[in-house]
């Protein structure tokens, strides 16, 4: 017997020796999904559901709750005191005093495309007289329609150029699933007094996001090497006040951790300058293009025509579900 515990303290020591070794070594970090939410297009006009004031209130409250950090609101000043942007300056502050930030996303929400680049360059300098002095101001810049030019490099260089003149950088989008396209099909349907499965509808819009960060994770591995912290693009959506709560929670549920959108621009990926032949969309599809990945770059439902058959399916209950 008393052998026996001998024994055992023996094999124990043998034991613990390496494994006290192994606690002492330093842990490599692990690979981590990190990603930070920014909302476009504010004040933006109403939606199916609430007023402008509700959703302001109901997209602080679900952040809150799902105590989600730092977001970015991009602003488009012009539209302050327009049609359903009457409060829109109260309702930036709110977000703000939310501890959110805000950003340029021009003054008129222009499309570089259709303009030349001093009246462009002149728009983003309306937006900035506006914003500059706010509390919760970012000096960043995110490009309406992600526009950056598309074939005519002499203009996206020179937006370059002109952002860099100002100590603007660039409001890259690492990822997106068009929610503005799921919010006017939810609009529409609602308009012409459609019968809509809002679980249904939660569950797209929560789906749709999760699987379009995880498919930027996948290029972004696969061009960098590593995994960047990525900043999502979402719009100020009715379908954000009832949905932005329940995409957090599946974000974590999945693996990745929220963070603020300061911590998103800290990261290094922000220096890239992508020289593709087409100058628009997300800064993921742009890396991947350069280094040579074949398409599709983007994520399958930012194809409005299959994200608009899926809805009709799953939403309004129109042929089998997918
Ligand atoms: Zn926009």
């Amino acid at each position: 017997m008393s052998f026996r515990r001998w024994g055992d303290a023996a094999l124990l020591r043998r034991l613990l020796l390496p494994l006290m070794i192994l606690l002492l070594l330093p842990v490599p970090v692990a690979a981590q999904k990190m990603i930070a939410l920014s909302f476009d297009d504010v004040p933006r006009a109403r939606g199916a559901f609430f007023t402008a004031d509700d959703r302001t209130r109901r997209i602080i409250a679900e952040l809150n709750r799902a105590r989600a950090p730092q977001a970015a609101f991009f602003v488009n000043p012009a539209a302050i005191g327009q049609g359903d942007g009457v409060g829109g300056d109260r309702r930036i502050a709110a977000y703000v005093a939310a501890g959110h930030v805000i950003a340029n996303h021009g003054n008129t929400h222009p499309r570089l495309g259709t303009t030349t680049a001093e009246a462009y360059l002149a728009d983003i300098d309306a937006a900035e007289a506006w914003l500059k002095d706010r509390p919760g101001y970012r000096p960043w810049f995110r490009f309406p329609f992600l526009d950056e030019g598309g074939k005519d490099k002499v203009k996206r260089d020179a937006i370059r150029a002109g952002l860099a003149a100002r100590g603007l950088r660039n409001g890259y989008v690492t990822a997106e699933s068009s929610d503005w396209h799921l919010e006017s099909l939810t609009r529409d349907a609602v308009q012409a007094k459609k019968r809509i499965d809002r679980k249904a509808l939660g569950r797209l819009y929560v789906r749709w996001h999760v699987e379009a960060a995880n498919f930027a994770d996948g290029l972004l591995q696969k061009v960098a090497g590593r995994q960047p912290v990525q900043m999502m693009l979402l719009h100020e959506t009715d379908l954000a006040a009832l949905y932005i709560g329940d995409l957090v929670r599946a974000l974590r549920r999945d693996g990745w951790i929220i963070v603020s959108a300061d911590a998103a621009y800290a990261d290094p990926i922000g220096t890239e300058m992508p020289d593709v032949p087409w100058a628009q969309g997300t800064l993921t599809e742009a890396l991947a293009w350069q280094a040579g990945v074949p398409a599709p770059r983007w994520y399958r439902y930012n194809d409005t025509d299959l994200a608009t058959t899926v809805f009709q399916d799953v939403v309004l209950g129109r042929g089998a579900a997918k």
